[in-house]
C-alpha cells in the first residue's frame, strides 16, 4: 500500500530484547510527503507484541516502543497498549497529549463519517517535546497543509486539497500519549487557561469562524438551533461579537445552562412564528438544516455547522422562494478563542461532564454517545477526577 513516488527511509535496525534478540532488520519508516500524509510504520511494532526496544546502527536511535491509543478499526473503537509511537517528521513536533476531548465528529467517524481509521481525537491540549515552544503546554490546530499550492497562498490552509486533519482525515489523531503535528499548527496555552479547559480551544475556535464569514451587526436576531456544547459555545461567542441570541433545544436541563448565562431560550417542538436574521444549525442532526430554513427570515443567512454520516432527504425550494444564504462553516481561528478563554469571556467549565483515564477510552466513548451527554474528556496522565 505504499506509494512508490514517496520518499521512504529504510532504517537499518537491532532488535535488543525479546525473542527476536539480536536479529539485524532493515525496516521501512519514516514520512511520506504530499497528499497522503502519514506515518508508515516498522511493521514488526504492527504484531500483538510491541518491539520493547530496538537499538539503530551507528547514526541512528530509534526507540519504537509501543504507546497507548484508542484505535478505530472495522470493529469500532479500541483501546491498545501497544500501538507505534510516532516519529516527528520534517516541520513536525511530537506532543504528549495531556487532555483530549471526545466531540460529536468522533462518534462520527466511529459511525462511518469520512471512513477513517486509526488514532481518531482533534481537541486536546500537550505537551510539546520539541521546537520553540518546547515544554511548554500547547494546543493545536487541526488541519495540517501543504504550504505551496494555491489554496495555501491564498491564506486557506483548511481548505488545502492536500491536506491531512488530525483524527479525521489521513493523521492520527490525539486519543494517545503521544501525537505528532507540524510545528506552525501550535499555540502555546496561556498559564490563565488550566490544562483540561484547553481541549476547548478548538470548538471555541469553530465557533469564531462564523464571525469571519458572514457580518454580525450589533443587535442582529440570531437563533442558534441545538442546545449541546458547541451551540453553548457559539451562544456565547456571538453574544460576545454583539448579536441576539435565542437558544432552541431539547432538553430542559441544558437550557437551564443557556439561561444561567441569560439567553433567552425556546423549547424544541414550539414555534413563536418570529424569523431571525441568521440562523445557526448546530442540532448535530440531519433535520436541523430544514428547521433553520424554516426559521430564518427572508435574505436571511443559515450556518450550517452540523456534519453527519447520513445524507439529507430534502426539498431546498424553500431556500431558492425566500433567497436564503447557506453558509457552511468548519474550523476556526485559535487566536481569539485562546483570548476569550483566558480572559475569562467564556464559560467552558460546565460542560465537562466526566473525565475517563485513556485505559477508559472505549467506555468513555459509549459515555460521549448517550443522548445528552456532557463533554467527556480523556486525561492521559491516569485517573484524574471530573472537575465539574
Ligand atoms: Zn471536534
Ligand atoms: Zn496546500
Amino acid at each position: 500500500m505504499l506509494p512508490l513516488d514517496q520518499p521512504v527511509t529504510m532504517l537499518a535496525l537491532e532488535v535488543i530484547s525479546g525473542t527476536t534478540e539480536g536479529k539485524r532488520r532493515f525496516y521501512p519508516t519514516g514520512y511520506l510527503a504530499g497528499a497522503n500524509r502519514r506515518w508508515f510504520r516498522p511493521w514488526p511494532v504492527r504484531t500483538s507484541r510491541p518491539i520493547i526496544a530496538v537499538r539503530g546502527f551507528p547514526g541512528f536511535i530509534a526507540a519504537t516502543r509501543g504507546m497507548r491509543a484508542l484505535v478505530l478499526t472495522d470493529q469500532g473503537i479500541e483501546y491498545r497498549a501497544d500501538y507505534p509511537d510516532p516519529e516527528p517528521g520534517p516541520g513536525e513536533v511530537r506532543i504528549r497529549v495531556l487532555f483530549a476531548g471526545i466531540c460529536d465528529t468522533d462518534l462520527q467517524l466511529a459511525a462511518g463519517y469520512m471512513g477513517f481509521r486509526g488514532v481518531p481525537g482533534h481537541e486536546f491540549v500537550g505537551v510539546a517535546e520539541g521546537g520553540p515552544l518546547q515544554g511548554k503546554t500547547v494546543v493545536s490546530e487541526i488541519n495540517c497543509a501543504c504550504g505551496r499550492c494555491a489554496y495555501c497562498a491564498r491564506g486557506w490552509p483548511n481548505h488545502c486539497p492536500h491536506r491531512s486533519v488530525l483524527g479525521i482525515l489521513n493523521h492520527d489523531g490525539a486519543f494517545a500519549d503521544y501525537i505528532c503535528v507540524p510545528q506552525v499548527n501550535l499555540h502555546a496555552l496561556p498559564d490563565e487557561i488550566p490544562a483540561e479547559l484547553g481541549v476547548f480551544v478548538e470548538p471555541l475556535a469553530a465557533a469564531f469562524e462564523i464571525g469571519g464569514q458572514i457580518d454580525i451587526q450589533p443587535g442582529i436576531r440570531t437563533l442558534v438551533l441545538g442546545d449541546g456544547k458547541l451551540g453553548y459555545l457559539i451562544a456565547q461567542v456571538l453574544r460576545l461579537q454583539g448579536a441576539e441570541v435565542t437558544v432552541l433545544g431539547r432538553h430542559p436541563h441544558k437550557l437551564a445552562r443557556f439561561q444561567a448565562l441569560g439567553f433567552p431560550t425556546q423549547p424544541a417542538g414550539t414555534d413563536s412564528g418570529e424569523l431571525f436574521d441568521v440562523v445557526v444549525d448546530c442540532t448535530g442532526s440531519p433535520t436541523g438544516l430544514a428547521e433553520a430554513v424554516q426559521r430564518v427570515r427572508p435574505r436571511g443567512t443559515v450556518v450550517l455547522k452540523t456534519t453527519t454520516a447520513q445524507s439529507l432527504d430534502w426539498n431546498p425550494a424553500p431556500v431558492v422562494i425566500n433567497e436564503i444564504t447557506i453558509v457552511g462553516s468548519r474550523c476556526g481561528p485559535f487566536r481569539p478563542a485562546i483570548a476569550a478563554l483566558a480572559s475569562g469571556q467564556i464559560e467552558v467549565r460546565s460542560l465537562i461532564e466526566q473525565v475517563f483515564p485513556l485505559e477508559q477510552g472505549v467506555q468513555a466513548f459509549t459515555a460521549a454517545a448517550r443522548t445528552g451527554a456532557g463533554k467527556i474528556l480523556l486525561a492521559m496522565g491516569g485517573s484524574h477526577s471530573t472537575s465539574a
